[in-house]
């Protein structure tokens, strides 16, 4: 088992694209470690980067303590799962397992050993004899899987392994990957685009824009506390409220109204951004807080969002779906002090409270 640093890594494509930007991060030894960011902002780069399948322009990977950043893939001690799983096709699953042993030369008994070990744990038994079109979607991305884990790299690089898999198996999917790295315990860096399968896996996810890391953190930290906006905006299943406040002696004013606020040192009658999340409104008929009309309510399960016209600036709060209020109703909005966040206004950056 290892963990892997990164220092100061640069990678630029021959095409002047610099994909990852100067990244610093740590992934401790047996963690499950989520990288999440949009389309197109370096996850893969950096992944195949940490690899060694793309060269790194500057700075350093360390995998258990010892610098890979020149050594070969093979020699990295890394196991990767592409997106499109890259299985052989003319290989049966029991030699696509075992194919990272044999192009080591693993005697024939170990290849055997890790194939029956691997297809146990990853419910392929069965199927060792079919080949990947033979497969469904689910068994080949398991296929993949028992790949990597055969292989017995210290680290697991997995990039986007459920996103070709449908909503419904996807679930499945990633309760069966939470407890297989588990089970295992083996340092895995997992890539996703979708923020909610990075909360719901991940031991610790690093969100990432243009290449940049912009903010490391439990699922509970980079949820509750997003160190800037474009975090903000990146995490929850229901969109985070970005206000526009002025500073109070207690708190922020509000459109309909003011919330309690920690505003440290900031001057009263300064201009902030204000970040709430809708889980953490509670919407009352009547009390302190930010007065306004219900507009719209939308059933999100056992929750309802409710969006609330306060002054002419639509603000978003859930409550519990049997306590959803009809449009037209006069309510109340009200915070914990602790859960209005203040951003700067221009660099969009969390505000020491
Ligand atoms: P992600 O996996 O987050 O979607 P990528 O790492 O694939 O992001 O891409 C990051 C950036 O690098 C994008 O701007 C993409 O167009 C560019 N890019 C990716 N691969 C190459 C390549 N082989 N050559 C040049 N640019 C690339
Ligand atoms: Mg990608």
């Amino acid at each position: 088992m290892a963990g892997i640093d990164i220092e100061g890594l640069s990678t630029v494509y021959p095409n002047g694209v610099r994909a990852v930007d100067g990244l610093d991060l740590s992934v401790a030894d047996g963690e499950f470690f989520a990288l999440l960011g949009p389309s197109g902002c370096g996850k893969t780069t950096l992944l195949r980067t940490i690899a060694g399948l793309e060269n790194a322009s500057a700075g350093k990977v360390r995998i258990d303590s010892t610098d890979v950043t020149r050594l070969e893939p093979g020699k990295r001690g890394v196991a990767m799962v592409f997106q499109d799983y890259a299985l052989f096709p003319h290989m049966t699953v029991s030699e696509n397992i075992t194919y990272p042993l044999k192009v080591r030369r693993a005697p024939v008994a170990q290849r055997d050993e890790a194939a029956r070990r691997t297809s146990e744990e990853l419910s392929l038994q069965g199927l060792l004899e079919r080949r990947p079109g033979q497969l469904s979607g689910g068994q080949q991305q398991r296929v993949a899987l028992a790949r990597a884990i055969a292989s017995e790299g210290k680290v697991l690089l997995l990039d986007e392994p459920l996103s070709n898999l449908d909503a419904r198996l996807r679930l499945e999917a990633r309760t069966f990957l939470k407890k297989l790295q588990r089970d295992l315990g083996i340092t895995t860096v997992f890539v996703t685009h979708d923020q909610a399968e990075a909360l719901a896996l991940a031991d610790k996810i690093a969100v990432m824009q243009s290449g940049k890391l912009r903010q490391l953190g439990s699922p509970r930290e980079v949820f509750a506390r997003p160190a800037n906006t474009f975090v903000a905006n990146f995490i929850g299943s229901t969109p985070m409220n970005l206000l526009d406040g002025t500073i109070e002696p207690e708190g922020v004013r509000l459109p309909g109204g003011s919330l309690p606020a920690a505003t440290g040192s900031l001057p009263v009658g300064a201009s902030v951004t204000v970040g709430v999340r809708p889980e953490y409104l509670t919407v009352s008929p009547s009390g302190p807080g930010l007065q306004g009309v219900v507009v719209v309510t939308e059933n999100l399960g056992t929750i309802s969002l409710v969006t609330v016209d306060c002054d002419g600036t639509l603000i978003g709060a859930t409550v519990p779906e049997e306590d959803e209020p009809a449009p037209g109703t006069p309510v109340s909005l009200m915070a914990a002090a602790p859960r209005v966040l203040l951003y700067d206004k221009e660099s969009g950056e969390l505000l020491a409270q």
